[in-house]
Parts: C-alpha cells; structure tokens; sequence
C-alpha cells in the first residue's frame, strides 16, 4: 500500500497519516516533519527552509523530490507509506514519477477555507518530533506536552493567521490542481474531512480496500 494524503493545510493528513500507520503499518514521509527536522538542527539547510516556511510559501520542488527520493531510498520505506504534504505542485507529482514513485491510492480530504482557519488556532506541535495535536480535537494526555516524547508543545510560527492566509491561497492556487492530475490517474479518493476525526479515518480506510 502506498497511499498520498492531499489536502489543503490544517485537513488532518498529519492526523489521519498517525492512525493509518498504525492501523495499516505503514511508513509515514511527512515532508513538512522532515523540514521542521531541518529547521530544528540549525543546519545551513534548516535556515535555507526557513526562509520560505516562516511566510507560508513552498520550498523548491528540486529540494523536496530530493529530500523524499533520500527518505525512500531508505529499507524501511520498501513497498509500504504514507505521503504527507508531498506532491505540494504538479511538478513534484511529476518528477516524483520521474523517480519511480507510484501509488495506489490518493485520499483528497475536502475541507472549507473557514473550517481551516477555526482548526489551526488550535493546533499544538512539538517541534523535535511534529505529533499533532489539537486543543479541542485530539488533545495531547497531559495538557501542553507531547505524549510520545514529554516535550513542551508549541503553536507552529505558519500557523499564525496572516501566514495560514497566505499558505491557503499557495494551497489553491500550487496544490488543488492535483486534485485533477491524480483523477486523471483514476486513483482519487475525495472525501468530507470536516467530519469527525475518526468517521474520516474510517472513510479512508474503506476507499483504500482495508475494510
Ligand atoms: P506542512 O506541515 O505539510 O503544512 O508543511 C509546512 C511547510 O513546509 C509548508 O508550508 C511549506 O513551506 C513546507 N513544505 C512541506 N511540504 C512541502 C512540499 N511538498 N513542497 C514544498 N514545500 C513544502
């Protein structure tokens, strides 16, 4: 099973990314995680990224497809994941073909811009690890720490609302187009994702044959 989760940001793909790799035992490439990784070493290539997260805009294509063909490469990846937040554009989903990469299903999680910003003002993260959380929908055990790893969680600096704002008109405008490659490719999956988090869960998992 290879699965891409698409979706405007605040959707729930890192959400429903964690339950499906559990669920299904599948390896989830989040390139939004693998950035924040970056970022958080202090690496010439964390700042590099930064310059671009920080105002909501995409990184380079050229970065992203080599940052996921690196994580693929690796053993654990072999014939099982989730895609999380990658292709971003047309051309991502294009040279990501160019590297071999096939899926067999895409879940597109449709969700309105309001619904969007209501979510993210409540949206927690710990940076190190990037498990999401949310102060009303999926809140961590012990208010404000990470249940993985007992780190302090934060609200990500492009959650804000101006930069929310500006990376649901990128969405729209680099992203959405997607919708149609991945049609065309007859393995597009759209479903409600302003449901509650587990009927979504559950839709996924029928769309995918694993129920
Ligand atoms: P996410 O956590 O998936 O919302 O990603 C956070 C930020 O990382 C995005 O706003 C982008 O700046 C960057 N990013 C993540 N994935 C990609 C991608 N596939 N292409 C370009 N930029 C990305």
């Amino acid at each position: 099973m290879k699965m891409i989760l698409l979706g405007a940001p605040g959707a729930g793909k890192g959400t429903q990314a964690e339950i499906l790799s559990k669920r299904l035992g599948l390896v989830i490439i989040g390139t939004g995680n693998i950035i924040r990784e970056a970022i958080a070493s202090g690496s010439e290539l964390g700042r590099k990224f930064r310059s671009y997260t920080d105002r909501g805009a995409l990184v380079p294509d050229d970065l992203v497809v080599e940052m996921v063909a690196d994580r693929l490469a690796k053993p654990d990846c072999s014939g099982r994941y989730i895609l999380d937040g990658f292709p971003r554009t047309v051309v991502q989903a294009e040279k990501f073909e160019e590297i071999g990469g096939r899926v067999d299903a895409v879940i597109n999680l449709v969700i309105s811009d309001e619904e969007i910003m209501e979510r993210m003002t409540g949206r927690r993260v710990w940076e190190k690890c990037g498990t999401p959380y949310h102060i009303h929908n999926n809140p961590p055990a012990e208010a404000g720490i990470c249940d993985k790893c007992g780190g302090a969680l934060v609200t990500r600096k492009d959650d804000a609302p101006e930069t929310v704002a500006k990376r649901l008109k990128v969405y729209h405008e680099q992203t959405e187009p997607l919708v149609d490659f991945y049609r065309a490719h007859g393995v597009l999956t759209s479903l409600d994702a302003a449901q509650e988090m587990d009927r979504v869960t559950e839709e996924i998992l029928a769309a995918v044959g694993e129920k």
